[in-house]
């Protein structure tokens, strides 16, 4: 990410290929123009102003180390005028700019992106882009979301004191499940179930206002029954059946995926029918 105004001088060092391809990406932005480049390869790149009538040229290459580049051609001067609907500005630049405010605020107006581009840095976005970025953004705390995701266990306790042991499972990054709180209750309640979890927001620091999300696996095993009930009359065999019950039961993700990808394979329609399904 490159940051603050960006004025080129010789011997402007770069540490990579994509340093340097993200540093001439972010000054066309801001200097509403479009950049040519007309040389690169691993060890060089030439840019060159897309105005014709503009002299503005720069070029850079490999430094001895064979890690660093360096700016050995300028000629840093635009006879051109600035483009506001500046095609350098992507998606996924965009995205890149407003992914913060856009995940605090998932309802802001793609209005209110379009005035602070054109504030910051002199952009006008056609609104179709707007929308493309901010639901890039969105899928991105989506995933944020999956990822801390809880599962909710409870499990009665035989012996002398008897009582309910309630855990919640989190999700890790390679799809395992870990358990993150235990407590012993004397029943299972309501009660019991919203003092463990309040207690485990706290002790967990969660933000005011952030729901946290869970799973309660016996919901998870409703759920998966009533979405069979439906799913068998159209796909009937036993087969069906094994895989279907598979996923559903499957504790991680990877697992999950390995089970409709098999009824993917046999019939795509039926592995479509149920990914479908908003859960
Ligand atoms: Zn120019």
């Amino acid at each position: 990410m490159v940051d603050g105004v960006i004025r080129f001088q010789l011997g402007r060092i770069f540490i990579s290929n994509k340093h340097m391809r993200e540093t001439f990406k972010e000054y066309a932005i801001q200097e509403g123009i479009k950049l040519k480049r007309v040389k690169n390869d691993k060890v060089r790149q030439t840019y060159k102003c897309g105005a014709d009538v503009c002299g503005w040229r720069a070029h850079a290459s490999w430094m001895i180390d064979g890690m660093n580049f360096m700016l050995k051609i300028l000629s840093d001067q635009h006879d051109c005028h600035r483009v506001y609907n500046n095609k350098e500005a992507t998606v996924k630049w965009i995205t890149s700019k407003f992914e913060k405010l856009v995940k605090s605020n998932p309802s802001i107006d793609v209005k209110v992106i379009c005035d602070l581009l054109r504030e910051s840095y002199k952009v006008s976005i056609d609104i179709r882009r707007l929308y493309r970025a901010k639901n890039r953004a969105l899928k991105k705390l989506a995933k944020d979301h999956a990822k801390c995701f809880g599962y909710l266990r409870r499990c009665h306790l035989k012996g002398p004191f008897g009582g309910v042991l309630h855990s919640v499972m989190s999700l890790v990054a390679n799809s395992r499940l870990f358990p993150l709180a235990v407590c012993i209750c004397e029943k299972e309640t309501q009660d019991s179930w919203e003092w463990f979890l309040n207690n485990l927001k706290n002790y967990l620091n969660y933000p005011e206002g952030k729901n946290l999300i869970f799973m309660y696996d016996r919901q998870k095993g409703y759920y998966a029954r009533s979405i069979y009930v439906n799913f068998k009359l159209t796909y009937k065999s036993d087969h069906y059946k094994k895989l279907f019950w598979r996923a559903a039961r499957s504790s991680n993700i990877y697992y999950f995926q390995t089970c409709m990808e098999e009824i993917g394979i046999i019939k795509p329609d039926a592995k479509k029918w149920l990914m479908d399904i908003d859960p």
